[in-house]
This record gives structure tokens, C-alpha cells and sequence, in this order.
């Protein structure tokens, strides 16, 4: 399988209950290396930019509000096959369907509050992970 990039974000419901170590030991124990990061608070703007695939669903505005409520840790995690291996490990976006084992079924408070994000396809982990890292931040 090829070695692959996605980006990943801790959310601020998972900052805000400082489990970021205990999600990345999930990451790393399924052979994902964490590659780059940053801890950050995103603005309205680049919340808004980030999800605008979303901007026309019912939740759009509750869910930048929330991922502007406390600070994100962003961060590029490599690895074998990785965009499909970090989407499994992470779980169903509601943690009431998630899979035992996973991030979200351990960690999620809801549906919203899904304590992570990944991206979902190899050509949008490149975009995200352009919107948050240039080249000299990763270090591979
Ligand atoms: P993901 O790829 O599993 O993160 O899911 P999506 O791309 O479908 O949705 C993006 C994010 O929007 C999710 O991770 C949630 O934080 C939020 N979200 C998705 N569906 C809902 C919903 O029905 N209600 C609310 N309030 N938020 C949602």
C-alpha cells in the first residue's frame, strides 16, 4: 500500500478535556507518524473557508461557532494507506454508530462534537493540508 499524508485536527471539545496525547496514541498505535503540527485558534474566516463544502447544510453556523470555541491542534499524520486508516481509527462522524475502538465511540460527545476531524479522500487531504502547513513545516 502507498505511504500517504492526510491532515487531522483535534477538535476543541477534545482540547478543552485535554485528551490530545490519548487520541494521538491511538493514531501512533495504528502506525500513523505524526508529521506536523500546530496548535491554534482559527478565526471565523478560516473556519468558514475550512468547511465551506459545508456552507449550505442546516448545521454550517452552529458548527463554526463550535470549531472557534477553544483552540484545534492541526497536524499531518503519514503512514501506510493513511487517509483510509486515519477515517477508521477516527469512527463514524456519530459516535452513537461508531465501532468500538475508535476515537469517536471512546472520546465523542455527539455529532458535532466529534473530537476529530480527516480528511476523506487523498485529493482533499492535499488541499487541507496546504490550508494549514507549507512545505518546510512538515518534516517527513
Ligand atoms: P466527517 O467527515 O466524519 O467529519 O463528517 P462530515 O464531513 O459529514 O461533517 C463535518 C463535521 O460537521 C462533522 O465532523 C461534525 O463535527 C459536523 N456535523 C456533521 N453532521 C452534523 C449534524 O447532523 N449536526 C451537527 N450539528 N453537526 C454535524
Amino acid at each position: 500500500m502507498a505511504i500517504e499524508r492526510t491532515l487531522s485536527i483535534i477538535k476543541p471539545d477534545a482540547t478543552e478535556r485535554n485528551l490530545t496525547g490519548k487520541i494521538n496514541a491511538m493514531f501512533e498505535e495504528t502506525g500513523l507518524r505524526i508529521i506536523a503540527q500546530r496548535r491554534i485558534r482559527l478565526s471565523r474566516e478560516q473556519a468558514e473557508s475550512f468547511y465551506e463544502v459545508h456552507n449550505e447544510r442546516s448545521f454550517f453556523n452552529e458548527l463554526v461557532d463550535y470549531m472557534i470555541s477553544g483552540p484545534i491542534v492541526a497536524q499531518v499524520l503519514e503512514g501506510s494507506d493513511a487517509v483510509a486508516a486515519h477515517r477508521k481509527i477516527m469512527g463514524a462522524t456519530n459516535p452513537a454508530q461508531a465501532d468500538v475502538g475508535t476515537v469517536r465511540k471512546e472520546f465523542a460527545l455527539n455529532v458535532q462534537e466529534n473530537s476529530v476531524h480527516g480528511s476523506d479522500s487523498a485529493e482533499n487531504a492535499a488541499k487541507e493540508i496546504s490550508f494549514f502547513f507549507s512545505d518546510a513545516d512538515i518534516v517527513g
